[in-house]
């Protein structure tokens, strides 16, 4: 980059004035002056001033930025060089569940959506049976970038990805999330307990209950069908919490 370049400082202002208010929409209220950038110093200050912007349309605006910054990561090598695209989420802030799976699969690799395959459109019966349309729960995964094979996601891959899930679960801000699988259910309570250990009952994300429940694609024809009875009794679980309306199944 030429420093001289006005277009150039002008872009890169841009730039950072972009990334921090995303980080300040994501509730980073101070920033260490050290750390402000100097080309910064010709503009309104933006730190030590406090988050006053916690509107839905603002966290909307705000997840858009988020999912951009996402689809520029390069941190896991593999999984950029296997990746068609990023999948970031689906839905908008201020709902009130919020499923987190594993990782993209092929067709949501293709897409650029969360479970939109085989597995998502047995998501799509369970959050319908629950009473949900799609469009009012939020959807997202773990990691943001298919795994080669459909691999479960490696640690480091799920720690490069950790700080977008944190960042995207505050501009959310859902009252409930319901972990789909081990892995989302592990990753997301931090925890190594056997999902068997884990499902059925609530935890606790940063004040917000969550619920832990098998993944989908474990519940298809040719796997375990058996168990959605097992999943219909751990969402009539979450919907009394939630204080909603057990629907009869049909
Ligand atoms: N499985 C997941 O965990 N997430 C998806 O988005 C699709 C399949």
């Amino acid at each position: 980059m030429d420093e001289q370049n006005p277009l150039d400082r002008t872009e890169l202002k841009r730039q950072a004035r972009a990334h921090l208010q995303s980080l300040r929409l994501a509730g980073v209220e101070w920033l260490p002056a050290a750390d402000a950038p100097a080309i910064l110093a010709d503009e309104p200050t933006t730190h030590h001033s406090p988050l006053t912007t916690h509107q839905p349309e603002d966290r909307r605006q705000a997840l858009k930025l988020l999912a951009q910054e996402v689809s520029g990561c390069r941190k896991c090598s593999e999984l950029v060089s296997t990746r068609t695209q990023t999948v970031f989420g689906d839905g908008g802030p201020a709902v009130e569940l919020c499923f987190v799976g594993e990782a993209p699969g092929a067709d949501e690799d293709a897409q650029g959506l969360p479970f939109v395959g085989a597995a998502g459109q047995l998501l799509n019966k369970i959050i319908a049976a629950c009473g949900f349309q799609r469009s009012e729960v939020y959807i997202c995964n773990i990691i943001k970038c298919r795994p080669p094979g459909n691999r479960t996601p490696l640690p480091n891959e799920a720690a490069n990805c950790r700080g977008f899930l944190d960042r995207q679960l505050e501009l959310v801000k859902p009252k409930f999330i319901c972990a789909l699988g081990s892995c989302a259910a592990q990753n997301l309570l931090n925890s190594t307990l056997a999902l068997g250990k884990l499902r059925g009952k609530f935890h606790d994300y940063k004040g917000i209950p969550v619920l832990c429940t098998y993944h989908p694609a474990y519940l298809l024809p040719h796997r375990n069908p058996d168990k959605k009875k097992d999943v219909w009794e751990d969402m009539k679980k979450l919907l009394a919490r939630m204080g909603k309306p057990i629907p009869q199944k049909s």
